[in-house]
């Protein structure tokens, strides 16, 4: 991908990225569409997709960070959490994906790039929020396009520190309606959600915001069959 390609989403944005940050985000594209040949780690192919929908969906994250330590929960091939940890090094960040093959090119991703303070971790979110290491760690738990809100409640609110936030990256629809019952059983605070184009194209996105007051009772979250067949 060209330079001007990452520095235009960038740009839209509002940020200005170093040009050893540029050449990371190269290395990290090339990687993706070498390895989605042999695998599949994202549907979306052409570049100025991938600049869209990727990129600059996952840079417009960073106005929302609070905190040292995010997690990013289902991160796939690694979004928004690597395009995040690239543009802010200083942040202590975990990946967390289910499917070993996505956690393994991040690792090798990691590797390549030489980044520290970042961990890509193989296992289920409902698994790891009861490891002492993850439970209530995080100022910060992130999922973009993993599942819907009630059931992502579940998975990522037991592991965000009380006085940190869960942040929902969503489509269209804020699904606030989906959680008014799971947000105060888990120890959220009220919720909130912006909405907004991605700058530049039509596709409207939401960010759903939710504070995590009081510690999560150790019965959440249940097993995923539990979990998805009657949601909070
Ligand atoms: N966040 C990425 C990937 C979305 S696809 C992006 O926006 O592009 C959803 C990912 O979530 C898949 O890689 C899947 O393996 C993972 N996933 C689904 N349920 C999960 C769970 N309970 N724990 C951990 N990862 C999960």
């Amino acid at each position: 991908m060209k330079k001007q390609t990452i520095e235009h989403a960038a740009e839209r944005a509002g940020l200005e990225l170093p040009a050893e940050t540029i050449e990371q985000i190269q290395v990290f594209v090339a990687r993706l569409l070498e390895k989605n040949k042999v695998m599949n780690l994202t549907a979306i192919t052409e570049e100025e997709e991938i600049a869209d929908s990727h990129l600059l969906d996952s840079f417009l994250l960073l106005p929302y960070l609070r905190g040292k330590s995010m997690i990013d929960v289902g991160t796939g091939a690694g979004f928004p959490g690597m395009l995040v940890k690239l543009a802010r090094p200083e942040l202590k960040l975990v990946l967390v994906d289910s499917t070993r093959k996505r956690i393994s090119f991040l690792e090798d991703l990691i590797e390549e790039l030489g980044l520290s303070e970042v961990s890509a971790v193989h296992g289920r979110a409902e698994d790891l929020a009861h490891m002492s290491e993850y439970r209530e760690k995080f100022d910060t738990a992130v999922a973009r396009a993993v599942s819907s809100l009630d059931i992502l409640l579940e998975l990522c609110l037991p592991m965000v520190k009380p006085g940190g936030r869960f942040l929902a990256m969503k489509g269209k629809e804020d699904e606030l309606d989906l959680a008014a019952k799971a947000i105060p059983l888990l120890g959220g605070g009220k919720a909130t959600a912006d909405h907004y184009l991605l700058p530049g194209t039509d596709k409207q996105r939401t960010m759903v915001i939710v504070p995590k007051e009081k510690p999560t009772k150790q019965r959440y979250p249940r097993p995923f069959a539990a979990i998805k067949k009657s949601p909070l």
